[in-house]
């Protein structure tokens, strides 16, 4: 069986011009173990992006995928209004130990966009039920990814995925947010004050009577590039919120379970936002599975007698799936015991200092960033102006093209490179990746 040619004749690829398969057939993987893939003629990848940021702690991890065993032979599936099981209700537990302060009422989806649409309704029908009907539009950041249904994807901002679609979707208050690395303000994001954040005051001003909430991927913006920008723009952020009662929506898909560094983004600004959005993480990448977890607050407007019509009325049919909640219980315990995010942030700074030791000296470095084991690299076409580069060379897509040859799954963002590995990689795999990494690079612009 020639496996590609039978994929291809099946198969329409996500997020793929299935044009360019062409020359870059799809890699059949058999199998996985830590941070490698194995293909199906044997050869490993190392998979540094953690097969799109869900995978946390490894592939087949040894204890995800015992307890996912134990699950399966106990329960599978069963609906999840007005019944439940043991599994649902420990994950829940087991989070609201470490969740941000007031976040304590847990709602499932089933993936991350899906999340992304409950926080969404959520906050507007808060609204409505407490007396505020005309808050019914919503704010997110200019450059934003919150996924590609068609409500996440009006709050995104990332014009490569949502353009074409403007016709079919709802219109939303666009803030100019951070963009550190070409600071309008020409202030650096170590010791700002985020000049940048008096738009999202202006915009306040302006429009908070008509919204609802406002949506943000807290300290990093993975799909515009991997950005990172400073907690204190939470924090205000946070105040803001208060002041104008908008609802803030922390998405955490991709930044949740110690990503940056802490438990959660947020961990870093100290402050709680009013709904959280998890997926990715939240199962090791093992199952697809998602939440909406929210405050009390929020919780008893949606509490009355059943004919005042204030439910809400949401569901998915994987709702509460106990498989993915078995995988999700022993990932929290994996974390706890093994010390995972502690040791990850050892691990960060050996890894970001070999990246800028290597590719800090490269001509087309514009810049290297930084948050726990994510490590991005800007590349430009002039340091000193920061003018990107030529896009249409598609120079990051040529990187991905050589070091998949060399056995490194890499994936750049438009012409920005980066790592984004499991927790658990070791320093062998960060020397060996960044050096496949940095050749390539220097094979490309050459
Ligand atoms: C991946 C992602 C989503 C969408 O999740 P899906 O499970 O792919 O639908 C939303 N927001 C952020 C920040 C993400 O990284």
């Amino acid at each position: 069986m020639n496996w590609q040619e039978e994929d291809l004749k099946y198969i329409w690829h996500p997020c793929s011009q299935m044009k360019d398969y062409e020359t870059l057939p799809p890699i059949v993987i058999e199998h996985g173990e830590g941070i490698n893939l194995y293909d199906i003629n044997g050869k490993c990848y190392k998979d540094v992006i953690s097969s799109w940021w869900c995978n946390l702690l490894g592939h087949c991890n040894p204890r995800i995928n015992s307890a996912v065993k134990k699950q399966i032979d106990e329960l599978e599936h069963v609906i999840f209004a007005n019944f439940s099981h043991k599994p649902a209700i420990t994950l829940c537990r087991e989070l609201s130990k470490v969740l941000p302060e007031g976040l304590c009422k847990f709602n499932f989806a089933d993936n991350g966009s899906a999340s992304v649409e409950m926080a969404l309704k959520m906050s507007f029908q808060y609204h409505l039920q407490t007396g505020k009907p005309k808050k019914k539009r919503f704010m997110a950041l200019a450059d934003a990814y919150h996924g590609e249904t068609l409500g996440a994807l009006a709050v995104g901002g990332v014009d490569l995925y949502s353009e074409m679609y403007k016709p079919l979707m709802m219109d939303v208050i666009r803030i100019e947010g951070p963009d550190c690395y070409r600071c309008p303000w020409g202030k650096c994001r170590d010791n700002c004050n985020c000049e940048c954040f008096v738009r999202a005051e202006e915009m306040f001003e302006e429009k908070a009577d008509e919204t609802a909430a406002i949506i943000v991927e807290p300290l990093l913006q993975g799909s515009a590039g991997m950005k990172v920008y400073p907690p204190l723009y939470l924090k205000k952020l946070r105040e803001l919120c208060d002041k104008y009662n908008v609802h803030l929506i922390a998405d955490e898909i991709a930044t949740g379970y110690g990503r940056t560094g802490k438990m959660w983004a947020f961990d870093h600004a100290g402050v709680s936002p009013d709904l959280m959005c998890l997926s990715k993480g939240l199962t090791g990448g093992y199952m697809p599975m998602a939440l909406v977890v929210t405050t009390q607050k929020i919780y008893d407007a949606f509490y009355d007698d059943y004919l005042k019509g204030k439910a809400f009325m949401h569901s998915h049919t994987y709702s509460g799936n106990p498989l993915a909640c078995s995988a999700g219980i022993e990932v929290l315990n994996i974390l706890r015991e093994e010390k995972i995010i502690e040791k990850a942030v050892e691990k960060a700074k050996y890894f970001n200092k070999i990246i800028k030791e290597k590719f800090l000296p490269l001509e087309n470095t514009g810049e290297v960033r930084s948050i726990g084991l994510i490590n991005a690299i800007e590349l430009v076409k002039n340091k000193e102006t920061k003018e990107p580069l030529d896009y249409t060379k598609r120079t990051g897509y040529q990187i991905y093209k050589k070091a998949l040859e060399k056995g490194v799954i890499l994936r750049p963002l438009g012409d920005v490179i980066y790592f984004n590995p499991p927790l658990i990689i070791e320093k062998e795999d960060m020397d060996f990746v960044t050096d496949v990494a940095l050749e390539c690079t220097k094979d490309v612009l050459s």
